[in-house]
C-alpha cells in the first residue's frame, strides 16, 4: 500500500468522513484511518431526528453509510488499523499505525471518543455479561426482564427508549434530579411507561455471580444505601476522547480534547483536529460534519500556500 498521501485522517465518523469528501473531491490523495467501524460511535444510535435534510430521521449506520459511499465516490482510501503514535517536523506528519507507517503533508485528526467506564467493582469483571456500553447491540438479550441505563444525557435515555421496546422494565439512574439530554429526548422519555426515574442516586457497585443480578445504590443527598435487583446495566456517562497517544504532540484542554482555532488548526502546523475530539465541541453529528469540512478546506489552503 502506498504510504504518502496529501492528506492522511485519523478517524471515519462524521468527521472524519466529511473531511475526506471535501480533500478527495479537491483531488488531494487522502487516506483514512479508522481502528474499528467506518462510521464511528453515532453507528449505534438507532435514530438521528436532528440531522437537517432528514425529516423523518434516519439510523446512524445508514447516515454514515452514506457519507462513506460518497466519499469513496470521490476516491478517498481507506485503512482498518489503530494509530499507535504520530511524529511531525516541518516537513511532514508521520502516522505510526498498526499497519505500517504513513507520511501526510496534512494531518485531520478526528478519532472521536470512547465510553467513559463507571468505575465501580463488578463493572469489568461483568462487561459482556449483563454490563454494556450499547443497547443497540445489546438489547434484544434483555427481552422481558429488567434492566438500568446509568447516566443523564442523551445517550442515556436513547438507550432507555431502545431497551424499552425489549426490556420489561427500564430503571434510569442518574446523579442529579436534572438531565443533561434534549428536552425532547427527556419528553419521549418520561412517556414510556416501561421506564422509570432513579434520581439523585449513585451506583456503588455492581453484583452477581456470573452475570448480573443487582446494583448497590445510594442516595446522593440523604446518603442511604439500598439494593436494586436487575438482570443488565447500561452504562452510559459519556465520552472520552482518543488523544492519549497525542499526549506529547498537541496541546490539549482539561478535558484532553485538542485546541483548535476557528480553522480547526492545531498549534502544530499542517496539523488539524475535528468532531468530538476538539475542544469546544458540542458533540453533534451535524457539527462533527462541518467541522471536518472547515479542516478540510484549511488543510487544502495551507498546504498548498
Ligand atoms: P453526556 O451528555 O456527557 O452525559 C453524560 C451523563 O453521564 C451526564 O448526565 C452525567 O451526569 C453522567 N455521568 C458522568 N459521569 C458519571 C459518573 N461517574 N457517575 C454517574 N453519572 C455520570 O454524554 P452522552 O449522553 O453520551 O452524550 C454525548 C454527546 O452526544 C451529547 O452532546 C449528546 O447530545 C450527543 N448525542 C446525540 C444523540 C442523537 O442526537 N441521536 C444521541 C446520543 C448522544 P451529570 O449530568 O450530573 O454531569
Amino acid at each position: 500500500m502506498d504510504n504518502k498521501y496529501d492528506v492522511v485522517i485519523v478517524g471515519g465518523g462524521p468527521a472524519g468522513l466529511s473531511a475526506g469528501i471535501y480533500t478527495a473531491r479537491d483531488k488531494l490523495k487522502t487516506l483514512l484511518i479508522e481502528k474499528g467501524i467506518i462510521g464511528g460511535k453515532i453507528t449505534e444510535a438507532e435514530l438521528v431526528d436532528n440531522f437537517p435534510g432528514y425529516p423523518q430521521g434516519i439510523s446512524g449506520l445508514e447516515l454514515t453509510g452514506k457519507m462513506h459511499q460518497q466519499a469513496t465516490k470521490f476516491g478517498l482510501k481507506e485503512l482498518n488499523a489503530e494509530v499507535i503514535s504520530v511524529e511531525v517536523d516541518n516537513e511532514r506528519r508521520v502516522v505510526k499505525t498498526t499497519a505500517g507507517d504513513f507520511i501526510a503533508r496534512a494531518l485531520i485528526i478526528a478519532g472521536g471518543s470512547d465510553w467513559f467506564k463507571l468505575g465501580v467493582p463488578g463493572e469489568k469483571e461483568l462487561t459482556g455479561r449483563g454490563v454494556s456500553y450499547c443497547s443497540t447491540c445489546d438489547a434484544p438479550l434483555f427481552a422481558d426482564k429488567h434492566v438500568a441505563v446509568i447516566g443523564g444525557g442523551d445517550t442515556a435515555l436513547f438507550e432507555a427508549l431502545h431497551l424499552a421496546k425489549f426490556a420489561a422494565r427500564v430503571t434510569v439512574i442518574h446523579r442529579r434530579d436534572e438531565f443533561r439530554a434534549f428536552i425532547a429526548v427527556q419528553e419521549k422519555a418520561f412517556a414510556e411507561p416501561k421506564i422509570e426515574l432513579l434520581l439523585n442516586t449513585v451506583v456503588e457497585a455492581i453484583e452477581g455471580q456470573d452475570v448480573v443480578q443487582r446494583l448497590r445504590l445510594k442516595r446522593a443527598d440523604s446518603g442511604k444505601k439500598y439494593v436494586l435487583e436487575v438482570d443488565g446495566v447500561f452504562i452510559a456517562v459519556g465520552l472520552k476522547p482518543n488523544t492519549d497517544y497525542l499526549r506529547e504532540v498537541l496541546p490539549l484542554d482539561e478535558q484532553g480534547r485538542i485546541i483548535v482555532d476557528s480553522g480547526m488548526r492545531t498549534k502544530v502546523a499542517a496539523v488539524f483536529a475535528a468532531g468530538d475530539i476538539r475542544s469546544n465541541s458540542i458533540r453533534q453529528t451535524i457539527a462533527a460534519a462541518g467541522d471536518g469540512a472547515i479542516a478540510a478546506i484549511t488543510a487544502k489552503n495551507d498546504i498548498e500556500q
